[in-house]
């Protein structure tokens, strides 16, 4: 088989994990298959990236000088401890160095501008995926296993100049891609790639946004016609629901391509939003499995899962650290466009609204936000539009957004009902409620000190425990 291997960066923060997870390609290469590597930086590099360039802006030359001394010393003690044989590892150690050099020359020309541009973050950035890369490629050969390393911009990753966002050009991709890896397979090497990086028309490093080593994965495998992604991590799979909350929460075995994007956007936080869309339309499934728990199966997501597993519910999700906003005015009532100044108003500033409920009467609409884009939002609103469009403008500051998942959902009577007899038996009162019209989820909002409540009493009436014996 042709294989996809996306390691997530809690996957390969210490030189052990690294043997391990050097010895389990090694395992699969053996067997005959394919691999093409796709890696994460190291877990917490990229937000301590996201640091720095705050202290360039105080132009904090030590904190700068302390973050690179930092970085060194976690990738040298992850090269001690993953590499044995001395040429790889001054190799590996020397480019390293180079980069860090390189790094570290940026950020002090940044220092003296006090500007880090989206260009320059994106550039910055690519040096967490770019650090660690080299060192798996190492690794690899410290096993007696050929391998290349390529930045996502050397393996072909075309993107428009979105910087912190960007989004490939498939079709050029797709040729330059295979150009690149296709002659590295058929001499047996394995290509070791960052992932979360490609480049733009003009030769900038532009990233893909967070998480995005999933979307590099994905990306890669459509353009070489690979046969499976599998994203390496370090739990078991989608489960049923946050394990904090519901303790005997269980791995889902199969999930169909439309319930995990379903999932993803109500912010389970296992994946890149658009990492489905490049196989999407392929038969290419993706496996999400733990590297560190290889007897688990972990989860196939795919376009046509088996039948006997779109069930009903698959998962209950729970938002938290979101805000309600209402906003009212008798002016609302029959004035057509009045959404839309409001979600264009919010749009601007980049106040992501997570759902939307307007009252029939049309008097009122309610948004829930993020608690982080909160004060944008309110200030907007307030700035924009109150007294001209709209009167009154409420918050509750502190909801939760409960969201039901599953495509077995879709035509089926009743769920709604037991959705809120369920809660409404633990006394819980539902703020809003919101069913997208594919009837793939059936969200509603609560306080968030009902949250765990709500998720727990969902997880229990749908019977989720049990959801692996039904499949059989
Ligand atoms: P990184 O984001 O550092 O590249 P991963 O994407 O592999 O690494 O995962 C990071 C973290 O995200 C994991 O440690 C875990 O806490 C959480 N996570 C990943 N996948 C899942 C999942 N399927 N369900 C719940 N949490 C997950
Ligand atoms: N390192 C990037 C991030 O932290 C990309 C990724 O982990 O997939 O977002
Ligand atoms: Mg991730």
């Amino acid at each position: 088989m042709r294989l996809v291997m996306k390691f997530g960066g809690t996957a390969v923060d210490s030189g052990k994990k690294i043997v391990h997870i050097t010895n389990l390609i090694k395992s699969y290469h053996d067997k005959g298959n394919e691999i093409i590597g796709v890696f994460s930086a190291v877990s917490g590099i990229t937000d301590e990236i996201l640091n720095v360039s705050g202290y360039v802006l105080k132009r904090d030359k030590k904190k700068i000088k302390d973050f690179i001394n930092k970085t060194r010393s976690i990738h040298v003690d992850i090269i001690n401890g993953s590499i044995k044989n001395k040429t790889y590892k001054n190799k590996a150690l020397q480019v390293v160095d180079v980069l860090l050099k390189e790094m570290e020359n940026i950020l002090n020309g940044l220092v003296l501008l006090t500007e880090v541009t989206e260009k320059a973050l994106d550039h910055l950035l690519s040096f967490g995926e770019r650090l660690l890369t080299p060192i798996i490629s190492y690794s690899l050969l410290d096993k007696g296993i050929d391998s290349v390393y390529l930045t996502g911009q050397e393996v072909g990753i075309l993107t428009d100049s979105k910087f912190g966002q960007a989004r490939p050009l498939i079709d050029t991709t797709k040729i330059r891609v295979k150009y690149h890896i296709d002659p590295l397979l058929k001499e047996n090497k394995i290509p070791v790639i960052t992932g979360f990086i490609g480049a733009d028309q003009n030769g900038n490093i532009t990233t893909l946004g967070r998480s995005g080593s999933d979307y590099t994965a994905t990306i890669i495998a459509v353009c070489i016609d690979a046969d499976e992604v599998w994203l390496w991590t370090d739990v078991n799979g989608l489960m049923t629901a946050d394990r904090r909350i519901v303790k005997e929460a269980k791995v889902l075995k199969e999930v169909s391509f439309a319930e995990a994007i379903e999932l993803s956007l109500f912010g389970a936080k296992y994946m890149h939003p658009r990492a489905l869309e490049p196989v999407m339309d392929t038969k290419i499934p993706i496996r999400i499995r733990n590297a560190f728990n290889l007897s688990n199966e972990g989860t196939i997501i795919s376009k046509n899962p088996t039948k006997s597993s779109q069930k009903i519910v698959k998962a209950i999700i729970a938002i938290r650290n979101t805000a309600l906003i209402d906003v009212s005015g008798g002016g609302m009532v029959g004035a057509p466009g009045t959404a839309a100044k409001i979600f264009d108003a919010l749009a601007r500033q980049s106040v992501n609204i997570m759902m939307i409920s307007q009252s029939p009467s049309e008097s009122s609409i309610s948004m829930v936000v993020k608690k982080d884009d909160l004060d944008t939002a309110i200030t907007t609103l307030d700035l924009t539009l109150l007294d001209k469009v709209i009167k009154n403008v409420r918050v509750n500051e502190d909801v939760a957004v409960i969201a039901v998942v599953g495509s077995g959902m879709r035509g089926i009577k009743g769920i709604a009902a037991k959705v809120f007899s369920s809660v409404s038996k633990k006394n819980i009162n539902v703020i809003m409620i919101a069913q997208g019209s594919s009837e793939l989820n059936l969200a509603f909002v609560v306080n968030n000190s009902d949250c765990e409540k709500a998720v727990r009493s969902l997880h229990e009436a749908f019977i989720l425990t049990k959801i692996n014996q039904d499949f059989a």
